[in-house]
């Protein structure tokens, strides 16, 4: 059982909730137990008959007729048993999905930084998948098939004890062998899984940064990576095919051991006479059904391994904390300058603040500015609460944002990252990401990003196509249409981060004309890097290697600021 859970702490008990959370289908697995009780019984009667006619009793009322019912009844049981069991293995994917998935929306931004996220598709799609096999397979399985071992063993005990005794002694020769080639097999065949998955990759790495990979030369080095991964794979899929065709003729031999072993015993208790003929050919079928059931029990083994890193990846995914963005004070709109005061900040290890205060005064342009690194896209994602602080308060007017109800504090900062992405769809959907607005509003916007050209172009307006992640559109037109979105929404409370770096000079300039213009009274912290953007805002911070160098406007700060000083006149 331990190393299903690896050795991981609390492992069983996280195994548990999660399958708590995910709510299984309980009434159905209980009705499916019982189905496949009855049929078990159904079965057991099947054979009798069965053995009965093999022992010459055909007379048609007593045997015949009864023989036909059961067959029939062990039919329809038995269809109706693997419906319930699909639809139960059905309903528990579908939960641990929906479980998985509300887990992956509700998880910190932070999460995402840190851990790889295309990672998470995996444990939607597939992992989730393993935890219906782990309990339909081997757990419900495991219970409906004890149970059939031993009502048949009974049956056999009925016959007689000591051939019940007998065939309990001879059955493990047969279940070690199967156990034993199982191993290998599964072995290489988990290997092979394995290095498919690293090929893949490897292949999805290369592709996605194909651009980087051309422009520095490597195609040949990444085709050598690639290839190496399919020449291990290739070694390993080799030596599956050996271990296959050494395994099936090792099943043969041990079944017909198993078989032998099977016919000596029954054999020499009926030339005895302790049992009738029928009982013998019924013991002969019993024998050969618990064989089935205990080498697929070793099956279940295997399965029940294979899927333990599946279900610790989960439950350990379920464990994460989660964002709270219901709780949290009533939002009454946000009044007053932003105020860092004392922000103790880390990345796990890395310290990023220490005590570090500033105010941003309300209803102005500030600029955050100071080498890359230095913590400026920190300090936004610390205001849109990305991240909780270690230490101090950030504060908006009276209000220390952290008692806000996240949600409704979020929808009240508009935020353009560092990489504006876009989501596939049209530009109209882009727009209205958290609104709905007119056609005249949100061609007005357009207007005033310096985008009415595209939209013009494009036959199709405000619906013309964005690729995945604004692929199709150039860097400058993804952060143009960002700041239309933010022109549409009218935050009181903007945050760009490098959101102009890669628009042209007489963009930057109409734009910020705009935004002041449009969004009068909203404060606007931006961080940048260029003189344009820098001469656009009332008040300067200069961050350096997360301290703060010095505050104040443009003027004062070219003649104090060493780092000013250095930046203006190199693009002067
Ligand atoms: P800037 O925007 O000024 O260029 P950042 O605020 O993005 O700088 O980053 C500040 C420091 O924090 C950098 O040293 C960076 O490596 C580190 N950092 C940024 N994001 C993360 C993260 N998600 N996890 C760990 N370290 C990070
Ligand atoms: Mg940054």
């Amino acid at each position: 059982m331990e190393s299903v859970f690896i050795k991981e702490k609390n492992g069983i008990r996280n195994f548990f909730r999660m399958l708590w959370r995910a709510k299984l289908p309980y009434a159905g697995i209980v009705l499916y137990v019982a189905v496949s009780f009855g049929l078990t019984k159904v079965g057991i009667s099947t054979t009798e008959y069965t053995a009965k006619m093999f022992a010459g009793y055909v007379d048609f009322t007593t045997i015949v007729m009864p023989f036909l019912a059961v067959t029939v009844v062990s039919l329809v049981v038995g269809e109706i048993s693997q419906v319930i069991n699909g639809i139960c293995k059905a309903t528990i994917d579908r939960n641990m999905r929906r479980t998985v998935w509300e887990k992956t929306v509700r998880l910190p931004y932070g999460y995402y930084s840190s851990d790889n996220p295309k990672e998470l598709i995996s444990r939607i799609t597939t992992d989730s998948q393993q935890v219906s096999s782990l309990v339909m397979q081997v757990f419900v399985g495991g219970i409906t098939g004890a149970y059939s071992v031993i009502m048949t063993l009974k049956k056999i005990g009925s016959y007689d004890n000591k051939l019940m005794l007998a065939l309990l002694v001879v059955l493990p020769i047969n279940v070690g062998i199967a156990i034993i080639v199982g191993k290998m097999q599964f072995g290489i065949g988990d290997i092979v899984n394995r290095k498919r998955a690293a090929l893949t990759e490897q292949i999805a790495e290369s592709a996605e940064n194909m651009l980087l990979i051309k422009s520095v030369g490597t195609q040949m080095e990444e085709y050598e990576k690639g290839f190496g991964r399919a020449k291990v794979l290739y070694n390993k899929t080799v030596l599956n095919s050996w271990i296959t065709s050494i395994s099936a003729p090792a099943y043969t031999v041990s079944g017909m051991i198993q078989f032998m072993m099977i016919v000596l015993v029954g054999r020499s208790f009926y030339s005895q006479g302790a049992i009738s003929l029928a009982e013998w050919v019924a013991y002969f079928a019993f024998a050969n059904t618990i064989s089935n059931y205990l080498s697929g029990y070793c099956g279940d083994w295997q399965t029940f391994k294979s899927v333990q890193g599946a279900t610790n990846r989960i439950s350990k995914l379920l464990l994460e904390e989660e964002e709270d963005c219901e709780s949290g004070e009533v939002f009454v709109g946000l009044e007053g300058d932003i105020k860092f005061t004392k922000v103790s900040f880390d990345y796990d290890e890395l310290e990023i603040f220490k005590d570090l205060s500033f105010e941003i005064p309300q209803g102005k342009i500030t600029a955050i500015i100071g080498p890359s690194g230095s913590g400026k896209t920190t300090i936004l994602n610390l205001l849109e609460r990305f991240y909780v602080v270690k230490s101090g308060d950030i504060t908006i007017g009276k209000t220390n944002i952290s008692i806000l109800k996240l949600k409704d504090y979020r929808k009240a900062l508009g935020y353009v990252t560092q990489e504006t992405t876009m989501f596939t769809g049209t530009l109209r959907e882009n727009l209205q990401r958290d609104g709905k607005y007119s056609e005249g509003e949100m061609l007005e916007a357009c207007e005033a990003v310096g985008l009415s050209h595209l939209v013009k172009e494009d036959p199709k307006g405000l619906d013309m196509f964005i690729s995945e992640g604004g692929m199709n559109l150039s860097g400058g037109q993804r952060q143009r249409i960002a700041i239309a979105a933010i022109l549409l929404k009218k935050p009181k409370y903007i945050l760009l981060d490098e959101a102009t770096s890669a628009v042209d000079i007489l963009g930057k300039d109409r734009i910020f004309n705009k935004l002041k213009a449009n969004l009068k009274g909203s404060t606007i912290v931006m961080v940048a890097h260029d003189r344009q953007s820098i001469e656009k805002a009332d008040n300067i911070i200069v961050l350096q290697d997360g301290k703060i160098s010095g505050t104040g406007s443009l003027s004062e700060l070219k003649k104090s600021n060493s780092f000013v000083k250095e930046l203006m006149e190199d693009t002067e």
